[in-house]
């Protein structure tokens, strides 16, 4: 069925989608692990940090300001919180679309696990 998460930008699986832009879309994750958990990916299918290249420093940069807007809709940036993306297996990357992850609503442990 291809990538999962360029399913979710064509609408073919649904998400709780609460942010988009022409760059990039954010959903709710499916298995939450804070009360605030939120993807941020681009519309630019790229499947995983090490995949980057020059090409993409601009989507990039949307992204982190899309991670941005998101922490401001949610109502985060008072407490805190913290954006999370994996690279492959020892990180426990699971989805191979970039995503970076923002979490908040409480307290972080450092470092994580
Ligand atoms: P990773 O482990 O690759 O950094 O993160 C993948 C994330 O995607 C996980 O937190 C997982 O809960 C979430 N996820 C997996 N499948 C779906 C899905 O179908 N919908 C949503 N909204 N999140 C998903
Ligand atoms: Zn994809």
């Amino acid at each position: 069925m291809g990538c999962l998460f360029c399913n979710v930008l064509e609408k073919k699986i649904p998400a709780d989608v609460i942010y988009e832009d022409e760059h990039a879309v954010a959903f709710r994750d499916i298995r939450p692990m804070a009360p605030t958990h939120v993807l941020v990916i681009p519309r630019k299918h790229i499947a995983a940090i090490h995949d980057l290249t020059e090409e993409d420093v601009a989507t990039m940069g949307r992204v982190m300001l899309a991670a941005k807007a998101v922490a401001h809709q949610e109502g985060l940036e008072a407490g805190g919180y913290r954006l999370v993306i994996n690279d492959g297996d020892a990180a426990g990357q699971t989805v191979h679309h970039i995503h970076v992850h923002v979490l908040g609503g409480r307290n972080l442990t450092w470092p994580p696990g």
